[in-house]
């Protein structure tokens, strides 16, 4: 928590987050939920407050000196002490401070380098994924940045029925 009022925190702007270095799989999948998440695998904490700084973005970290900085103890930028070691706990804990940021699983942003993802009309994929995929799927999406193709499929049905016992919107029983 910071002196920050989250309630004074206009929702209808972009929130963005910078994770630390311990936070990577908070990362991927905060952006699994279409959010925005600079992430690194190795940042220096000065760098890391520099990106926050420039870029609004607020810091997720789990590095209880790092937020005794000025920029943080005097409310320059905005953070979330995550307090949990398991994922579900901190990204509920995430949740419970912005509401309003995004959940659903709509595969909008790449999970490896935060870029935006564009969905890709079938016929233009042809010969570009295998031939089975390409036979059995309908939607396609591409990474500009990993030059990667993404679809639908087994992989994606566990994702979404991950994130709803994450967010706890549906019984253990679900799943
Ligand atoms: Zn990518």
């Amino acid at each position: 928590m910071n002196n920050i009022n989250k309630d004074d925190i206009n929702y209808s702007k972009h929130i963005s987050f910078i994770a630390d270095v311990m936070l990577g799989s908070l990362a991927k999948w905060l952006r699994l939920f279409g959010n925005d998440v600079k992430y690194f695998r190795y940042i220096q904490d000065k760098d890391l407050v520099d990106f926050a700084s420039k870029e609004k973005r607020i810091v997720l970290t789990r590095d209880t000196r790092m937020i005794l900085r000025k920029e943080f103890q005097r409310g320059w930028i905005d953070y979330v002490l995550i307090n949990h070691n398991c994922l579900p706990d901190q990204i509920r804990q995430v949740y419970s401070e912005y509401k309003e940021i995004k959940k659903a699983v709509k595969f909008t942003r790449c999970t490896v380098c935060n870029s935006i993802l564009i969905d890709k009309p079938k016929e233009s994929v042809k010969g570009k994924v295998p031939e089975y995929v390409y036979d059995t799927q309908d939607r396609f999406i591409y990474c500009c940045n990993c030059q990667k193709f993404f679809w639908p499929g087994t992989h994606w049905e566990k994702i979404i029925k991950t994130r709803n016992f994450l967010l706890k919107e549906k019984s253990m029983s679900a799943i």
